[in-house]
């Protein structure tokens, strides 16, 4: 069987964060990554904008400001991000306090899809030219936690230590991981809402804020802003029955004048905690995503805003003409009425929350605007950590967006690091 030091499973932005890390503590280490995919799939590998300001991206339960800021400059430190310049956030800040709402200033930065693959593509070269050994295409299936090692679709791998940073879509898997270790977990917080497309003069303030924050009564924000050559994108999601549905979500390239085509999308989300007796948001979330699909033929909804507010359905004619003057750029999606499938609560505070927003920055309720449904985050697994490294039973760590320490890139980078400090005292 082989055996390393540190394995670690994920090679996303938290399983990077620990390998850096490891590396730089105890040279001498060894160390193995793996990961199912040919290229890591999450937010590096698409749109890769970067928010290095607490608390974005950093969940309350794990991070409070002090801990957060330590680790974010370690994370700015390694990374060296260009800081995207912003202006008038003053005058957006204070229409925004008038309506009880609020605008964060956050540092980003935004390499964008194509960026993004080449930072991946650079960091795993710096990290197997320090020795680690990078397995792509191969996936964790299982663990043995007494006699420490891991069943993978190619083999056994025996380990002294592990890191499991499987991201938002190994949700299911860390659930199988968490069971077989014996290791209580929550799954009672999701986020569900739609994502919004339109032209870039109908939310001008992309201008002078990548990727602007604000924060609406009723726990409702906004949430990965796109523009330039940006793109609303599906994901495809399975539950354990089987049944397939669709997130929506959204990129953008880097910036490329000759390409870009003039739409902005962001999502609106809803924070949604649930109390006894729901024993699971993410079913709860996974019903309604099926709905969707279910009301879509298998694809997820879209709706103008101008046929939403009159109540009607959108249908094919809705995506020509006049008004209605852009192509959708998710074409495979279905023309509908979301208020059937979406329900009234949640609906109803995003829809409070987007007419706040129209008011602050004018443009973003044209009819034009496209109301893609659902998106949702499946990222709230909480295990009970035995130790603030994220360790949840002995020798084996957790970290990312997919064991809920992170919700975004440099906090899944910043869990990783974190991690790795309790990895290497089980090292030493
Ligand atoms: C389309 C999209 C766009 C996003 N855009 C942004 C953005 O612009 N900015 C931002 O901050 N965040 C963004 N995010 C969120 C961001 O992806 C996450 O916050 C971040 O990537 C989490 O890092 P992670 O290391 O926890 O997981 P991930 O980056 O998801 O990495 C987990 C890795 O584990 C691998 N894996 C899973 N299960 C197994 C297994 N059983 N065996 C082996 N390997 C496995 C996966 O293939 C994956 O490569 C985006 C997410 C998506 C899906």
């Amino acid at each position: 069987m082989d055996k390393y030091d540190a394995v670690i499973v994920g090679t996303g932005p938290a399983g990077m964060g620990a390998a850096f890390s490891l590396l730089e503590k105890k040279k001498d280490i060894s160390i193995l990554m793996i990961d199912k995919a040919p290229v890591s799939t999450g937010g590096m590998r698409n749109d890769c904008k970067m928010n290095f300001t607490y608390p974005i991206g950093f969940p309350f339960e794990y991070w409070d400001e002090a801990t957060a800021d330590r680790y974010l400059a370690q994370v700015k430190e390694f990374l060296k991000p260009s800081i995207l310049p912003k202006s008038n956030i003053a005058v957006y800040q204070s229409r925004a306090e008038k309506l009880g709402c609020s605008l964060l200033e956050i540092q980003q930065t935004h390499l964008g899809t194509d960026g993004g693959l080449r930072l991946i593509q650079e960091l795993l070269k710096r990290l197997q030219d320090m020795g680690v050994d990078i397995s792509l295409k191969e996936e964790m299936l299982s663990i043995n936690g007494e006699q420490k090692f891991i069943e993978t679709d190619l083999r056994e791998i025996g380990y002294k230590t592990i890191l499991i940073a499987p991201g938002r879509h190994g949700f299911h898997f860390l659930q199988d991981v968490m069971q077989s270790l014996g290791v209580r977990y929550m799954d009672n917080i999701l986020d569900v809402g739609v994502r919004l497309e339109t032209r870039i003069e109908h939310y001008p303030i992309v201008k002078d804020y990548y990727d602007p924050k604000f924060y609406f009564p009723e726990k409702v924000r906004t949430f990965c802003t796109n523009s330039g050559n940006a793109h609303v994108v599906k994901e495809k999601y399975v539950t354990e029955r089987g049944d397939i549905w669709y997130s929506v979500n959204g990129h953008a390239y880097a910036p490329d004048a000759a390409r870009n085509n003039g739409l902005v999308n962001f999502a609106m989300l809803k924070t949604v905690r649930f109390t006894e007796p729901l024993a699971s948001g993410q079913k709860f979330a996974e019903y309604l995503g099926v709905m969707a699909s279910l009301m879509g033929g298998g694809k997820p909804l879209m709706q103008r805003v101008g046929d939403f507010r009159m109540g009607k359905r959108s249908k094919t004619a809705t995506f020509n003409g006049d008004l209605y003057d852009f192509e959708p750029s998710l074409k495979d999606c279905c023309p509908s009425d979301i208020s059937l499938a979406m329900p009234s609560k949640i609906l109803r505070y995003i829809w409070s929350g987007m007419k706040k927003l129209d008011t602050i920055i004018p443009g973003i309720l044209h009819p034009s605007t496209i109301m893609y449904y659902p998106e949702i985050k499946l990222y709230a697994n909480k295990p009970e950590y035995i130790d603030s490294h994220f360790q949840v039973v002995d020798s084996v760590y957790f970290a990312g967006d997919g064991a809920g320490t992170s919700r975004g890139i440099t906090g899944a980078w910043a869990s990783g690091i974190r991690a790795s400090e309790g990895m290497l005292e089980h090292l030493s």
